[in-house]
């Protein structure tokens, strides 16, 4: 995965892989923020925690995102009004601000030097001035710096703050608990009230399963993969010109903060599988892309994993804002595991139903997996391998098989582009090189390694030769 600017600054310390089958009370699998606030809450506990992360600590997503902290998000409460109702966004409102503060008196606490700042944010809108009217209607009186004119609203206080410099910060508090770096969780089963999972080589048994994966990795029986969708964007840094802090709230986002000297904008949205569209920007430093869970009625997803078992937790569909969001999540699930309630469990639970906004964003994400699984195995257009560009991939009919081929310094790698998560027909993103899920978002790289889940397994890569070998023609 590309390092985003904020990795190259700071490095996380480095923990083992695990070597060995071990037991512990509460088992976190996963090691973004949301993994390590869970830790967090839960450090002082009577439990032994232990958290696994199949990667590094901190590597993915929670590196790759702006590192603004806004407990206002309004096309988030716009979408929970028009899914719920006005009491439900006030009270998602009350539990981001809750988080924010509660975030801010953590860094102050533990002295974390993660360059915390406050700063006001310009939320504004060119196509759909009314939602944010809307929002602004639903929280007047409530927050006496917002300021709304024309098409935009003035929200203050907000912060911004560099997401690998907190999540450092949080990992030194964390002595008390066990932590194992590339060391992936692959399946899970129950045996007599006990979790039992297994990461390649050893075993681990918890009394409690906490989940924090971003994408929920174990697909039955609660089938995460039918409520929310991930979509991907392309972050990019540019010599400053402009210190207000922004974000369009239209459907082609665009958001931009300022780091050190540069400003970092946000840009190109696109469903994970979509092709990107050419970001032509001329004075760019540096480009990373970041992605994240969309949840089809608004409201992430935070609480018992599976209904009926008290023991496995889950959080997920952020919206794209998971610094509060992971603070919500590691306060409530380790008020579940402590204290079996917790203030907000009816608003993030897990399993609600919404008929109508679920069936709507149902039928979309059904044609999607149609086209993929059915559409694309008929209809693949055939590619003349040999005159492929380096560095360029397709997934292309070769004698009546579907493969995958990339061309990489005169080098042919190939695999069958079957995504390991439910079987979906992956397509080639030239932007960033990868096979990407266009049904539940999974990511691939040339050699069929998984980069973002649902995904757990990679895929093998069964091609690979070059250019300059006898057996070429055999591709
Ligand atoms: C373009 C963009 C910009 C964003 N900017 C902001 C922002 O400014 N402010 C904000 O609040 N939010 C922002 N976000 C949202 C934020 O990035 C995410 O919501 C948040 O990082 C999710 O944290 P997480 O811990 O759940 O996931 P991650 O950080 O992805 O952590 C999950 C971890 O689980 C590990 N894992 C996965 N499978 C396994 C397994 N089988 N075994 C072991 N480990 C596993 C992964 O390796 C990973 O490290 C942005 C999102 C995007 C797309």
């Amino acid at each position: 995965m590309k390092e985003s600017y904020w990795q190259q600054k700071t490095k996380i310390k480095k923990f083992p892989a695990l070597d060995h089958d071990i037991e512990t009370d509460v088992l976190i699998i996963g090691g973004g923020l949301t993994g390590l606030m869970c830790a967090y809450f839960l450090k002082d506990s009577q439990y032994h925690i232990t958290l696994v992360e199949g990667d590094e600590i901190g590597s993915h997503s929670s590196s790759h995102m702006t590192g603004k902290i806004s407990y206002f998000q309004p096309s988030v409460l716009k979408n929970i009004k028009q899914s719920f109702s006005e009491l439900t966004a006030l009270r998602y409102f009350k539990s981001n601000l809750e988080a924010y503060i509660s975030l801010v008196e953590i860094i102050e606490k533990n002295n974390i030097q993660c360059d915390f700042s406050v700063n006001p944010h310009y939320f504004y809108s060119v196509d759909k001035p009314q939602d944010l009217k809307t929002v602004y209607d639903m929280l007047e009186g409530s927050i006496s710096t917002m300021e709304f004119t024309t098409n935009q609203i003035k929200m203050f206080p907000l912060g911004t703050f560099d997401p690998v410099k907190y999540m450092k910060g949080i990992v030194e508090t964390l002595d008390n608990v066990n932590i194992y770096e590339h060391t992936k969780v692959l399946n899970h089963t129950k045996i007599q009230h006990k979790h039992v999972l297994k990461t390649g080589q050893h075993r681990i048994t918890a009394k409690y399963v906490v989940v924090a994966t971003r994408y929920p990795i174990f697909n039955f029986p609660s089938m995460y993969f039918l409520k929310m969708h991930q979509v991907r964007s392309a972050l990019f840094l540019t010599p400053q010109r402009d210190r207000r802090i922004v974000l369009c709230e239209d459907d082609d986002i665009y958001s931009r903060r300022n780091i050190d000297h540069y400003n970092l904008h946000v840009t190109n949205e696109r469903l994970v599988g979509d092709k990107e569209k050419p970001l032509r920007v001329y004075d760019k430093i540096q480009t990373w892309h970041n992605q994240d869970c969309i949840s089809h009625d608004g409201l992430p997803m935070i609480g018992y994993y599976d209904k009926g078992d008290c023991t496995m937790f889950v959080a997920t569909g952020y919206n794209k804002w998971g610094i509060t969001m992971s603070h919500v999540a590691g306060k409530l699930i380790s008020e579940l595991i402590l204290n079996k309630e917790s203030e907000y469990q009816d608003l993030y639970e897990p399993h609600r139903f919404k008929p109508i906004t679920s069936a709507s964003a149902f039928s979309r994400l059904a044609l999607r997996t149609m086209k993929a699984e059915i559409v694309d195995r008929i209809v693949l257009k055939k590619v003349d391998i040999e005159n492929m560009d380096n560095h360029s991939g397709t997934v292309t009919d070769l004698d009546d098989t579907m493969v995958a081929v990339y061309k990489e310094n005169g080098h042919y790698y190939g695999f069958v582009p079957v995504c390991s998560h439910l079987g979906c027909i992956l397509k080639y993103n030239s932007a960033e090189h990868t096979f990407e899920c266009p049904c539940h978002g999974s990511r691939f790289d040339y050699t069929g390694k998984v980069l973002d889940g649902p995904a757990i397994e990679s895929i093998e890569s069964t091609i690979v030769t070059s250019e300059d070998d006898n057996n070429e023609k055999e591709l």
